[in-house]
Formats: structure tokens, sequence, C-alpha cells
């Protein structure tokens, strides 16, 4: 579904590169982490996913970034806006109609979707992300998960293949980082969607992913599952990435020779001592 071809990118204004060589193949229904240190350019990453970079960000680009068998270089954004939903840290910025469902209905009506398919999609949409309920309501009065949740569901009504989120819930409080990693399960388990998520917290990137991404100075420096990337406890401090408490406490208990394996739950844990 994703195809990242030894991509380099150097915004203008600046005088090293952002991002130096990356290389990463994401399947379709692939839920994919990324992680690593402030400034490493996870964001710039995202921004090259639905082709605003270079598109509408220009700067010095090479290499590949290949969309659903779509090179990035050859298409305009507004191809990708179709296939890529991005949803962003702050939901406000992303917000600006005077309902919810006007808010729903923005994206397909711009593609002269027909109503009666818009109004399929509204509902499908408040289904997934629970909202069913606000569909009248103005989303300024809606609480920060919502907001989120509002945002991420505008996203699906043009119906997307892949959904990009950076950092989708570092500005909301622990009630609202939980509805929207529920939101992300459902849509990996259920709708089979392709996720991309930047996130920095360890514990729900390694309850949901297929495949975390560690990335350090524009470059990729570790990639697998949660659990052969969580093991490498030494080369994860160093760059200032906590690994899950569970985590760390098997990996402790795995070096001493008590444990086989790492858990990356509880429950898992439970499981390594019976
Ligand atoms: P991360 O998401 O890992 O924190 P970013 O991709 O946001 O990293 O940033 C990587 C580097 O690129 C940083 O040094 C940042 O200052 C720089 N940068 C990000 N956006 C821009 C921009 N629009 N113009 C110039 N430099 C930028």
């Amino acid at each position: 579904m994703i195809e990242i071809r030894d991509l380099h990118f150097k915004y203008h204004s600046q005088t090293d590169e952002v991002l130096k060589g990356v290389n990463l193949k994401i399947k379709k229904g692939e839920f994919v982490s990324i992680i690593g240190p402030s400034g490493c350019g996870k964001s710039t990453l995202c921004l090259t996913l639905n082709g605003i970079i270079p598109k509408t960000i220009s700067g010095q680009f090479s290499g590949d970034v290949i969309i659903d068998g779509m090179n990035t270089k050859d298409h305009e954004v507004s191809e990708f806006s179709k296939k890529v939903g991005m949803i962003l840290q702050n939901p406000e910025s992303q917000l600006f109609a005077m309902t919810v469902e006007e808010e729903l209905a923005f994206g397909p009506e711009n593609l002269a979707v027909p109503r009666e398919e818009i109004e399929d999609r509204i509902s499908w949409a408040l289904s997934i992300v629970n909202m069913e309920n606000k569909r009248d309501e103005f989303p300024g009065n809606l609480s920060g998960g919502q907001k989120q949740r509002i945002a991420i569901a505008a996203s699906l009504t043009m119906m997307p293949e892949i959904l990009v989120l950076d950092e989708p819930t570092s500005q909301l409080d622990p009630i609202g980082k939980r509805e929207v990693f529920s939101v992300l399960e459902q849509l990996h388990k259920e709708e089979k969607m392709t996720i991309v998520l930047v996130e920095h917290r360890t514990e729900p990137i390694a309850e949901l992913s297929d495949k975390v991404v560690v990335m350090d100075n524009g470059a990729i420096v570790l990639q697998g599952t949660p659990r052969v990337v969580f093991e490498k406890v030494p080369i994860l401090r160093e760059l200032g990435i906590m690994v899950p408490d569970i985590s760390y406490l098997t990996y402790l208990l795995k070096e001493g020779g008590y444990v086989k394996d790492i858990a990356l739950t509880v429950e898992e844990a439970r499981r390594l001592f019976i």
C-alpha cells in the first residue's frame, strides 16, 4: 500500500537534510507506528505520504513515495485526499463547520458525491467514532477527544484507504486519548484500514501496532513487531524512548534468566509466570 524508496528531503530554509534515505514498506491493512526523538523527521515523513511534500511544501526532494501504485511526484495532492486521510495533533485546527454533520459532509460534497451517499457515509463514520448522537452539535462545544474523533470521522467520509495520524492524542486528556485509540483499534480490526501513527507513548503502540518503526536523525534505525523492537531496550534508551513499564520489567527478568520472553501487556506478563 505504501512504498518509500531512498527518500531524502531538505527544507529550503534548513542546511541539513531532514530525511536521509528512508526506505519503508507498509502492507494493506497494516498498523504501523512511528517513534523517535523530537525533531528526527517523523512529521516530515507523514507529510510525504499525501504528497504535501514535495507538492505544497517544496524543498530538495529525491527518492520515491508510492501510495497504492501512485508516485507522489506524478500526481496532485488533491488526488491523494481520497486515498490518504491525515489527522494532526490539534483537532481545533481541523474543524471549521457549524455542525458535526456539515463538517463530515464537506469533503465528499467537494468531490460531488451524491447526497444520498454522503448521508450513508456520515452515518457510517459517526457510528465508527461512536458519536451518532452529536450530529447536530456545534463542534466547538465538544471535548478534545470528541473533537479529534470528529476530525477522524470527517476524514473517513472521504473513504480513504490509509489514515495517517501525527500525535493525534498529544493534546487530549487521558479519557480523550483512550477514546481515540479505541477508534483506531476498531478501524484497524474491523475496517481493515491501513494506519500510520506517530506517537511517543509506547503503551498504546505495543497494544495496537503490527509494526513499529524507530527513527533517529532522519533515518529508520530499527523496525519490526512491537516485541522485536521493544526488546532492544538499550538502543531505545539511548534515543530517549521508554518502552512500556511491563516490557521493561520483563526485559530485566529476561536478562536475569528468569523468563524466556518480554511481555507487551500485563496479561502477557502474567502468562510468563504460569
Ligand atoms: P518530528 O516530527 O520527529 O519532531 P519534524 O519532521 O517535525 O520532526 O522536524 C524535523 C526537522 O525539520 C526539525 O529540525 C524541524 O525544525 C524541521 N522542520 C520541520 N518543519 C519545517 C518547515 N516547515 N520548514 C523548515 N524546517 C522544518
